[in-house]
């Protein structure tokens, strides 16, 4: 029956798309069944990102058109889900709910993902590599980022999940594995009850939390590097990525740990932003550009092979064209496999939107984007990493 099927259109990063795997099985378990395209769906669940006012758009765009070509047939059921809605359920004035309703009063229903949770096992078409989230949330609040108001705190999911999830992955064919979360190295601070007595992981080993450093003094504990090392110990695991890491939660254990095993991939994904003091201050990044290139450095010393890729936003709120010039000298300096760059876009919410004004000009912002993006990403000697 028509209206028993659905379909997901994703729009955003790998978490989302992840997320998305887990709202099919949402789905299939309330009795409906996969449509085979849009068209043909009773009923369509948009998961939306947030990250720029682009992202925004299309989802917006895309509500229109599906009421649009439904014309005088029955509209399908529109659901929207993901970081809007996240946005809305982490307001609790409810203007953000009363916006979304008037820029698109055809949507049916609003779901959070606290609904869908991690309870649903993820429908993968294929699980050779399989991404497997570790963490939602994050507590860093980045002056540009909206992630914290989408997603909420950070919270990590149970050590012991994620291993049993990874062992039944390897039981049908996965080989590769990403772990992801918004702050990957940060993961397990919130399950560490006594950082004196360790953490008992599912194994009965008992480990001594790794303190990273956080506002010039180590105090959050993390079980990252002991994730890592677990997930490789899974027989048939041959390839263990992770993706997004901070840099200042980088600890010299997790390099360690890296170093230690070869199944731990040497593409290292450490988002910088910014190549300027002062841009790095005002964006709420918790390290200077010497800091981020003695990391850098020490990475590449100790983990043979790695590879360093990157975010860079250009036209931050203040960002004068000498500060673009000393991101432009650490991107050369550092000599990126890659990069994604992004032009500054004021979120809701944010601190940036809220102190600064984005004075950034478009015309400069795209001439920024593209003296990064062809120095990093065209005429890099590294671009075989990329992948
Ligand atoms: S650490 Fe990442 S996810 Fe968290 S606020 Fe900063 S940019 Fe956003």
């Amino acid at each position: 029956m028509k209206s028993q099927t659905f379909f997901i259109k994703t729009f955003g990063c790998q978490q989302n798309e992840a997320d998305s795997q887990r709202i099919t099985s949402y789905y299939l378990a309330r009795g409906y069944s996969l449509a085979k395209s849009m068209k043909s769906a009773g009923e369509i669940v948009i998961n939306t990102c947030m990250i720029r006012q682009s992202a925004e758009d299309r989802v917006t765009g895309l509500v229109k058109n599906i009421v649009k070509s439904a014309g005088r047939r029955i509209k399908p059921k529109i659901v929207i889900t993901g970081c809007m809605v996240g946005m809305a359920a982490h307001d609790e004035t409810g203007k953000y709910l009363k916006t979304l309703r008037s820029r698109m009063p055809e949507v049916d229903e609003f779901l959070p993902l606290e609904e869908v949770g991690f309870d649903y096992p993820a429908l993968r078409n294929d699980v050779s590599h399989s991404w497997v989230p570790i963490s939602n949330g994050c507590n860093n609040f980045c002056t540009f980022c909206v992630v914290p108001f989408t997603r909420g705190r950070e919270v990590s999911r149970p050590f012991g999940d994620i291993i049993s999830e990874i062992k039944g992955l390897a039981k049908h064919g996965c080989t590769e594995v990403t772990l992801l979360g918004q702050n990957v190295n940060s993961y397990g601070a919130d399950l560490v009850k006594n950082t004196k007595a360790g953490y008992k992981l599912p194994s009965g080993r008992i480990v001594k939390p790794v303190m990273v450093k956080h506002l010039g003094r180590y105090r959050i504990p993390t079980l990252f590097p002991y994730l890592l090392e677990e997930v490789c110990k899974i027989k048939g695991i041959k390839k263990v990525k992770f993706i997004s890491s901070n840099p200042w939660d980088f600890s010299d254990k997790l390099i360690n740990m890296i170093a230690q095993n070869p199944k731990i991939d040497r593409n290292i994904h450490l988002p910088v932003q910014a190549g300027d003091d002062d841009v790095l201050k005002r964006m709420n990044r918790w390290y200077t550009r010497s800091q981020y290139m003695k990391l850098v450095e020490k990475i590449k010393k100790e983990i043979k092979g790695a590879q360093i890729s990157t975010d860079i936003i250009v036209g931050f709120p203040g960002e004068a064209k000498k500060q673009f010039e000393n991101t432009v000298d650490l991107a050369k300096k550092v000599n990126f496999a890659y990069a994604y760059v992004a032009k500054y876009s004021a979120r809701p919410n944010t601190a940036a939107t809220k102190a600064f004004s984005d004075d950034v000009d478009h015309a400069e912002k795209e001439r920024r984007f593209h003296v990064l993006d062809q120095l990093i990403n065209h005429t890099g000697i590294n671009r075989s990493a990329v992948h």
